[in-house]
């Protein structure tokens, strides 16, 4: 049996959380807690457990969680105005729209009408285009919790061919930009995609960001290539087939325990970032 390193996430987003206690100890004597408000539409019960879970992450670490909860029949209107009241409500650092929203509710608009400097989950079309420009200050989350393990184990990125499967605006776009940013070779697949095994095969960094369970197969994979796995779909599994693709991998992140929990360290080290900037002190790195 080879050598393979599993990416442990928890791991990782334990120390990302030490780390921000002391920049919240420092926030907390300047008369500072930093506060994540959250905001959910409508009662999609996966929606409604991301959102609880969030918030408990941010308590557990000494940032205020202020949850609104906002009835399914929320008109566009109302979304954006509640949106401006966060704009502009000292007390709050971060704004976080948990998507999805129901249909009826353009959620570009919604996105889009959160205070950069609030946008700590990423979803802004100026923060995507800032982190295009390798000048954004808080990328989308789960592409920045990539990033962490990548860095934290230090896997070489440079010069490598990086293949990324998927290109929401979320995940699989932002993801791609930021490897290119740290000069990988990139490839993005998404469904329309021909010969994806033979694309995959010639990957050094594979990373999937599909939402079809246990997709991406060992077969497909070059030996010793690094997996990271951001999917997680009903009842705790990933976007790659696990068993198979460990056999192939040289590095992979497990589901649950991979970039999952990463994710919710990245949001509170974003929302930390944004209350230390507002007070004018240097975010550490
Ligand atoms: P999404 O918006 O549904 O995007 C899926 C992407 O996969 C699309 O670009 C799609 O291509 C592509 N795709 C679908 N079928 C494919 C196929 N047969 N071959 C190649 N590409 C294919 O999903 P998402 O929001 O990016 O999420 C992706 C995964 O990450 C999901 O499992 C989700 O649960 C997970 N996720 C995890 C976290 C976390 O915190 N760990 C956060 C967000 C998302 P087209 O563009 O052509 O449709």
């Amino acid at each position: 049996m080879k050598n393979q390193l599993i990416l442990d996430g928890k791991r990782v987003a334990t120390e990302v959380k030490e780390k921000l206690t002391s920049r919240i100890e420092t926030l907390s004597k300047k008369g500072i807690t930093p506060c994540l408000a959250t905001i959910l539409v409508g009662d999609n019960s996966s929606s409604a457990t991301y959102v609880r879970m969030k918030g408990n992450a941010c308590e557990r670490i000494g940032i205020t969680s202020k949850q609104v909860h906002l009835s399914e029949q929320t008109t566009t209107e109302e979304l954006l105005q509640v949106i401006e009241e966060l704009n502009h409500d000292n007390n709050v650092h971060g704004i976080l729209l948990q998507h999805p929203v129901p249909s009826h509710i353009n959620e570009r608009l919604a996105f889009d009408t959160i205070d950069i400097d609030k946008d700590v989950d990423g979803v802004t079309s100026l923060g995507f285009g800032q982190v295009a420009f390798n000048q954004g200050k808080f990328p989308s989350c789960t592409p920045a919790a990539i990033m962490e393990v990548l860095h934290y184990y230090n896997l070489p990125i440079e010069g490598k061919h990086a293949v990324v499967i998927g290109r929401s605006p979320i995940l699989g776009k932002p993801i791609s930009l930021m490897l290119l940013n740290e000069n990988a070779t990139v490839t993005i697949c998404h469904s329309k995609t021909e010969n994806l095994p033979e694309i995959v095969k010639n990957a050094d960094i594979v990373v999937a960001a599909v939402g079809k369970p246990e997709f991406v197969q060992g077969e497909w994979l070059k030996e010793g290539a690094v997996i990271l796995d951001a999917g997680y779909n009903e009842g705790n599994i990933g976007d790659v087939d696990y068993e198979s693709c460990l056999e192939k991998a040289g590095a992979i992140t497990p589901v649950p325990g991979g970039i999952g929990p990463v994710t919710i360290s990245m949001l509170l080290k974003h929302t930390v970032m944004a209350a230390e900037l507002k007070a004018e002190l240097s975010p550490a790195k």
